[in-house]
């Protein structure tokens, strides 16, 4: 009796201490919301990494650091040096693992919406303001908008559309026209019906392009251009920075046009977003997502050598909208060993090895042994018992027979089972069985071909970026924006 009593005192107690913990909670939670900054940039670069967490940018610094055992060493991103870290929390209204357009809607305009909704609030009809139109019509700033993907995807539309669907791209697409932003670039549209939206963009005094020469030459007088990239995917996307040559334009390069661009005394707004991290992320391909991760970097130096010569009026920020594919450093059977140099075998993405085997059918010329030279000449593994100049490389007898089934369920189109569905999800046997082969002999496993509930990191530099440190929500981050760039 004694002893109930004690522990009910002690529950209530403790019920008593958890309502004053919680209300501490919410006053320093609302007083970290309010707080107020001095710092007023003018030129604000954002970057966000479409799928990209901290798994992703330290597989990239292990991919590219030394991994002799003895002297093991990350070799840094340029971002993750940033002098402010902060971590932001990805779930939307519907999910914990939430889709491009609900959390860039977030990032973008500071409230929760819907899995799928763009620039809208709960109940699918309120229309948001985006920081980019709030500091293009309270400020005068110009404004533009990057994606390697397609510029009427979510995450870039969620700077300029407002919609109940993502999928709705040709009126994304209109909207788009209508926004009156200055510059566009990377991937081209979905839904164009016969590139009738580049009609719809020249009508309103667009110049949209996909000549090398013109874009790499468009200036300050170059008046609202949209630039499309002139080596496209069959998706409408820029290709993965993995199969780029030198024809390409890369991300690095349509950041600098950007800044050529947009230049001016007032100030602007750039969004740049590496949607093929998350694309490469889906497909559980680590080298396809590690080096377009790296070309982010590459176009987030671009802006830090602009911020260099406009110190004290230059804010990049560099984020991820949720993680993709449950990526993780660590695998089931490597235990605590890694090998990530051996990836670096792998010399194209999965979509460009698709493309091959589909030519290869295409000829006649595809069966198991042609299947296993392609795989050799373009990952570098080889069947069991063979030499191999990486002996790494040397699939095990459970490896092969992950091939060689995958190989059969591609020829007889067995892939809607649920063994397949876990195994391939979706993508085609083959290739998926490779990365996933490559990868977990590596050392990277994966849990999804979807998004995860993993919080992002935000690394800030320059005017004003203090603020982004500490853990909060992703509203938090277009709400910081707005005080910065003194919007309402
Ligand atoms: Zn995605």
């Amino acid at each position: 009796m004694r002893f109930r009593k004690t522990a009910m005192s002690l529950i209530v107690a403790v019920m008593v201490a958890a309502s004053v913990f919680a209300q501490g909670v919410t006053e320093t939670q609302s007083a970290v919301s309010a707080y107020t900054t001095d710092a007023s940039p003018k030129y604000v670069f954002m970057f966000i990494g479409d799928g990209m967490s901290s798994p992703q940018t330290n597989a990239a610094q292990v991919y590219n650091g030394n991994n002799v055992s003895g002297a093991i060493e990350l070799e840094k991103l340029t971002f993750t040096q940033f002098p402010v870290v902060g971590l932001q929390y990805t779930q939307d209204s519907t999910s914990f693992c939430p889709d491009s357009a609900s959390t860039a809607t977030s990032l973008s305009s500071g409230f929760k919406t819907h899995s799928g909704v763009i620039g809208m609030g709960v109940d699918k009809v309120t229309a948001g303001e985006t920081i980019a139109e709030k500091v293009k019509q309270q400020l005068g700033w110009k404004v533009g908008i990057i994606s390697s993907v397609t510029l009427n995807h979510a995450t870039p539309a969620a700077y300029y559309a407002h919609i109940a669907s993502r999928n709705d791209y040709y009126e994304i697409g209109e909207q788009m026209a209508a926004s009156g932003f200055d510059y566009f670039a990377g991937g081209s549209l979905l839904e164009n019906d016969g590139d009738a939206l580049y009609g719809v963009l020249e009508d309103v005094g667009y110049t949209v392009t996909s000549d090398r020469d013109t874009i790499l030459s468009l200036n300050a007088d170059s008046g609202k251009v949209y630039a499309v990239s002139p080596e496209l995917q069959d998706d409408g996307a820029m290709k993965y920075a993995l199969d780029m040559d030198d024809d390409d334009i890369t991300l690095a390069e349509f950041v600098r046009k950007g800044i050529d661009v947009l230049y001016n005394e007032k100030g602007f707004f750039l969004m740049c977003e590496g949607g093929k991290i998350d694309w490469a992320g889906h497909a559980n391909d680590a080298v396809a997502n590690i080096s377009d991760t790296i070309a982010l970097d590459e176009a987030v130096e671009v802006a830090l050598e602009f911020a260099f010569q406009h110190p004290d009026e230059t804010l990049i920020i560099v984020t991820g909208d949720h993680e993709t594919g449950g990526m993780t450093i660590g695998y089931a059977a490597t235990g605590y060993d890694t090998a990530f140099d051996i990836m670096k075998n792998q010399k194209m993405s999965f979509v460009a090895f698709d493309e091959y085997v589909a030519n290869e059918k295409a000829a006649g010329t595809f069966d198991f042994d042609r299947l296993m030279e392609m795989v050799e000449d373009e990952f570098g593994l080889t069947a069991p018992g063979t030499d191999n100049d990486v002996p790494a490389l040397v699939m095990n007898e459970y490896e092969y027979a992950r091939l060689q089934k995958a190989y059969e369920d591609d020829r007889s189109g067995n892939t809607d089972g649920y063994e397949e569905s876990l195994l391939y999800g979706g993508y085609n046997p083959i290739s998926i069985t490779l990365t996933h082969i490559i990868n977990n002999k590596a050392g990277i496993g994966w849990t999804s071909y979807a998004h995860t509930g993993l919080p992002v990191p935000v690394y800030a530099f320059g005017e004003g970026a203090e603020v982004f440190g500490g853990a909060y929500d992703n509203t938090e981050v277009a709400k910081k924006l707005f005080a910065l760039c003194d919007v309402e």
